[in-house]
């Protein structure tokens, strides 16, 4: 089931967290995957050598996905080096809270430059190099937040509901090339993103989760290789949650 042999997946953001679950779902199931970073070299070489480890194929790209001549520069290389681009997780995002009174315009910027102009940027280059070979999955990792919103959260809820209004957009542009564009949308998943968070508003978030747990980056990983896979052909559009159970 799910198998990717023979297809060549980028994941932005695959250094940490749920861009490495995604990074070792997609190569378990028999893609090579290409494991962006912007920082964090030593964790993206981790991720690459652990998928080597077990079997897999992986490569490395540094690039910030907010500087658009760097994504350019990366996508020709790798498009030059592997022959082509099935799959992409546009993953990479960054979280600034505040409430909206207190909102600065550079964290505004910041976050719409990482978080949707980086993403729509890497799908704009994706969705090119699958046009002509008439297949390819893009996928957008969103959150929980998006749909539902928050207290604190408005700037970032609003970056990642930008994203299943673009998928949207984009799967309808696509459709008639066979590429299909969806959103991941997770819920509270362990990561360094969210462990900043103290015991007190663990214990509240908790409450507002059916299934009584955060979530763990590997269950976000599989929604995706599913997602990418030949099984999920007829899939476009769509945002699937994997979120506990908090909004559905
Ligand atoms: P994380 O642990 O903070 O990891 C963020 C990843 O994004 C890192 O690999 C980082 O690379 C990369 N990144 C950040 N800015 C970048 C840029 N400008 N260019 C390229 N890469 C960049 O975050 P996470 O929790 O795994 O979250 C991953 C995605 O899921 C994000 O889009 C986030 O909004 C979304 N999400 C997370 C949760 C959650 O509960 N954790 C819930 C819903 C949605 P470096 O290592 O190089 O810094």
């Amino acid at each position: 089931m799910f198998r990717l042999d023979g297809k060549v997946a980028l994941v932005t953001g695959g250094s940490r967290g749920i861009g490495r679950a995604c990074c070792e779902a997609l190569a378990e199931q028999g893609a090579t995957v290409i494991v962006n970073y912007v920082r964090g070299e030593d964790k993206a070489r981790e991720v690459v050598g652990a998928i080597e480890r077990s079997g897999g194929k992986a490569d490395l790209a540094g690039f910030d996905v907010a500087d658009t001549p760097a994504v350019e520069a990366a996508f020709q290389s790798l498009l030059e080096k592997h022959g082509r681009l099935d799959v992409l997780v546009a993953n990479a995002g960054i979280a600034v809270d505040g409430l909206l009174l207190r909102l600065k315009d550079d964290d505004l910027t910041r976050l719409f430059d990482t978080n949707v102009r980086g993403a729509l940027t890497c799908a704009r280059l994706a969705t090119k190099a699958m046009m002509k070979p008439r297949t390819g999955r893009v996928i957008f990792v969103s959150s929980v937040v998006g749909e539902m919103g928050n207290v604190g959260q408005t700037a970032y809820a609003a970056t990642k509901a930008a994203l299943i209004g673009a998928a949207r957009s984009i799967a309808r542009e696509f459709a008639s090339r066979n590429i299909t564009v969806n959103v991941v949308a997770p819920g509270y998943i362990d990561t360094d993103m969210t462990s900043g968070m103290n015991d007190a508003m663990r214990a509240k978030l908790l409450e507002l989760i059916p299934l009584g747990r955060t979530g763990r980056a590997r269950e976000v990983g599989t929604a995706c290789a599913f997602l990418a896979s030949d099984e999920a052909a007829y899939i476009t559009g769509q945002t699937l949650r994997v979120n506990g159970g908090m909004y559905v």
